[in-house]
């Protein structure tokens, strides 16, 4: 049993809370569906938690930091992306903080083939079609003709775990891909995939050969009938390779005007303002998005122009949104049970106290000794 710790959960994050409770934890949960509001997580923070629960709602940054200087021992985000944490403020506290990647990788990965799909075989305007009644006749191309995905091109942009899981979904559609990352090649993986493609081609199991290689950005955007996003957020100043504004009007001029665009990873990565304007004038031939610059996507948004309602399908970050995913209090299944055991981790000084050797804390590099 543990000596009563004092957690605050910025949501509720199911049974997996019950876990800290068995353990002797003090959890209190804000009880509204919504964000709390800043000042009281603050509040929460000064009135000396040992751990806080944040989801991607929250902003994390020096004021959160300085209000639990001396008590707050650890940051536990459900979520994999942590682009509301400050992790330089973090690092200059000394506050570790955790993440959930991998559990909801396959998840993610799949909902953005299914966005793809329902994007290029107008599977929403098909569905209106029926239930507004205006299914009039069956005929070869009235009232209008969607887009194979079977043997296109895809952009795969930003090859991590999402990105890779993205390439597995898209090899059994026989896909040829080009991946761009200019951080991260997993050149292995690659190799790998080809020799499936290989042998599908070589046993019969698909008609053409197909490929997969890294190229740069701009020849994926080029050449791609389909480009999916599947890098963080990352500003100017925190790397080498900023992901904010990658899709912006130069790069969506790059595309063809008969390629879709999949943005399954954070909103600001596309200018939506150059993406609008984009699906207004015909420069590609349509976008699904799971994630927005202001979330949730406010009223006044161009995406929600009826003039394009056709080739633009908006999902309320939801790509994750699977029940074992989410809410498993299984560490290895569910973002729910990865949450609370990263916490545990910091707080119960797992792993023999050394930070730098526990699985899911994300700012490692602030507690690592130097020699
Ligand atoms: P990851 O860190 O494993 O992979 C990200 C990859 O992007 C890395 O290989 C990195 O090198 C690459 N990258 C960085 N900068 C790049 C650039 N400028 N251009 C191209 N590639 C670049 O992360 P992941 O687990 O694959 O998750 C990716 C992101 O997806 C998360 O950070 C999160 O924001 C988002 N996400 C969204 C949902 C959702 O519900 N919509 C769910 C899970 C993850």
């Amino acid at each position: 049993m543990t000596d009563k710790f004092r957690i605050f959960a910025t949501a509720d994050i199911g049974e997996s809370l019950d876990l800290l409770r068995q353990r002797g934890y003090q959890v209190e949960v804000y009880p509204e569906p919504q964000a709390p509001p800043k000042k009281l997580i603050i509040e929460k923070v000064k009135s000396g938690i040992d751990g806080l629960i944040t989801t991607l709602r929250d902003p994390i940054d020096a004021e959160t930091f300085e209000a639990g200087k001396g008590t707050l021992k650890v940051v536990a985000q459900i979520a994999v992306g942590f682009d509301n944490i400050n992790r330089a403020d973090a690092n200059r506290y000394q506050i570790p903080f955790t993440h959930t990647a991998d559990v909801l990788t396959e998840a993610t990965a799949e909902f953005a083939f299914f966005m793809l799909g329902a994007l290029a075989r107008k599977m929403w305007t098909a569905e209106h079609t029926v239930r507004e009644n205006n299914w009039g006749y069956w005929h070869p191309y009235l009232p209008f003709l969607g887009d194979e995905v079977t043997g296109k091109t895809i952009a795969i942009i930003g090859t991590g775990r999402i990105g890779l899981a993205m390439i597995k979904k898209c090899t059994g559609f026989d896909m040829d891909m080009l991946c761009y990352d200019p951080a991260y090649q997993n050149h292995d993986y690659i190799k790998g995939i080809q020799e499936i493609k290989n042998l599908r081609y070589e046993r019969g199991v698909t008609r053409d050969r197909t490929y997969i290689k890294y190229v740069e950005l701009q020849q994926a955007l080029k050449d791609a009938d389909f480009v999916s996003i599947h890098v963080p957020l990352l500003r100017e100043g925190e790397t080498a390779t900023p992901t904010y504004h990658l899709i912006n009007e130069t790069t969506l001029r790059m595309m063809k005007p008969t390629a879709y665009l999949v943005n399954t990873s954070r909103g600001p990565v596309v200018d939506e303002q150059a993406l609008a304007q984009a699906l207004r004038e015909n420069w590609i031939a349509g976008a699904a998005l799971d994630v927005y610059e202001r979330e949730p996507l406010p009223l006044d948004s161009p995406l929600r122009d009826p003039a394009i309602a056709d080739r633009c399908r908006l999902y309320p970050h939801f790509a994750s949104a699977a029940k074992i995913t989410r809410l498993s209090p299984d560490p290895n299944k569910g973002m729910a049970g990865r949450c609370v055991q990263g916490l545990i981790d910091v707080l119960e000084k797992n792993y023999g106290g050394d930070i730098t050797k526990m699985p899911y804390v994300v700012n490692k590099e602030a507690f690592r000794r130097t020699a």
